[in-house]
């Protein structure tokens, strides 16, 4: 079948995809562009499994994912390389191109019974693999082989990188975007940057990027111990940032662990829009002996309170307490008089009124 037949089978209900067995899981729209940019380019795509009904109908039993993106780019709602399909009518050979690929497709029938076997076999003998299971296959040499060492002999990582995922390698894969971070200059990998590097280092040794992580591996276990609360990209950004600092970091173990577990816990945590920002300087309060408050956030409370202290103009706006203009309620917003990341409370009476632009433009709070 090739790609123009099956589209006219799905447009006009011959082929339906959307069954009961058919998985949950949509493409985002890379992945569907990816579909098309294999069509365009030759690149096989998996076969196409269909059950064919008494009445003639097609239902897809694999392939769902697909067949939107096909259906998706020839109604112009998926964009390849930045353009539509109708933009690939005149000045390219896209279109035919793509209507004229021959798809692999499977025509199976039979009882019912025999349908929902098919589908468990296609999903149980083909589960998709790992992103370390892809790299391991495709770039297997003496760099992968060091990687599998490492994690073999240094109990420290496998500590830090807990096995929750070990036989797929998740682990495995997040340790080397992190040597990826710390080689380019503090950048996580994006799509493909970590294959090309594996690429380039397949047949290097290992014991290079060993030197070069295992002190922010060390500084991770002795710091956060077990505290898994924080996130694992977190401490490892923290642990890059703060090498310097190990020592007075680790004498202050127990209370970073106790302080942040407390921290995530509360309702501030939840509400605040930069918890990155405020577990780090929550952490160099402690480093620096000063103690934080857990919560966080004026509550909305806390602001009437404060209106209330206030006699409003004959407008009915309240006053900014740093530029003295005035203000309608919803352009006020609570802040710490003594800064929260300073070991200010969050409690009225270290509580203010100030419009957002003050509020924005005092720099550090
Ligand atoms: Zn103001």
């Amino acid at each position: 079948m090739t790609v123009k037949e099956l589209y006219e089978k799905v447009v006009n209900g011959v082929i339906i995809s959307d069954i009961e067995l058919q998985r949950n899981i949509v493409y985002d729209a890379e992945k569907q562009a990816l579909v098309i940019d294999s069509i365009y380019n030759g690149i096989p795509l998996p076969a196409f499994y269909l059950w064919q009904r008494e009445d003639g109908i097609l239902e897809v039993l694999d392939g769902k994912q697909r067949i939107e993106a096909i259906k998706k780019f020839k109604q112009c709602n998926l964009l390849y390389e930045g353009k539509s399909w109708k933009n690939y009518a005149y000045d390219s050979d896209l279109q035919q191109v793509v209507d004229n690929t021959e798809l692999t497709t499977i025509i199976c029938k039979g009882t019912e019974e025999k349908k929902r076997e098919i589908f468990k076999r296609i999903n149980t003998l083909g589960v998709p693999l790992s992103k370390f299971e892809v790299l391991n296959g495709l770039y297997h040499g003496d760099y992968i082989e060091g990687l599998n060492d490492y994690f073999a002999q240094d109990a420290n990582v496998r500590k830090v990188l807990p096995p929750a995922n070990v036989d797929r390698g998740d682990n495995k894969y997040h340790l080397l975007e992190y040597i990826y971070y710390v080689r380019k200059g503090n950048v996580f990998p994006k799509r493909n940057e970590l294959d090309d590097y594996v690429q380039q280092h397949k047949d290097g040794s290992f014991n290079e990027e060993v030197k070069k992580i295992k002190p922010y591996i060390g500084f991770i276990r002795d710091v956060f111990g077990d505290t898994y609360k924080i996130g694992n990209v977190l401490k490892f950004k923290l642990a890059v940032k703060y090498i310097k600092d190990r020592t007075i970091w680790q004498q202050h173990k127990d209370a970073i662990c106790k302080d942040c577990n407390a921290f995530i816990k509360s309702e501030g945590y939840k509400l605040s829009p930069s918890k990155e920002e405020d577990i780090e300087a929550m952490i160099l309060g402690i480093v620096k002996d000063l103690h934080v408050d857990p919560k966080r956030l004026f509550t909305v409370d806390d602001k009437e309170k404060l209106l209330s202290e206030q006699k409003p103009n004959a407008e009915g706006l309240y006053e900014c307490t740093r530029c003295h203009q005035h203000f309608a309620v919803n352009e006020l917003t609570v802040d710490h008089i003594n800064p929260w990341s300073k070991g200010g409370r969050t409690v009225l009476s270290n509580a203010r009124l100030m419009c957002r632009a003050c509020n924005s433009g005092k720099g550090n709070k």
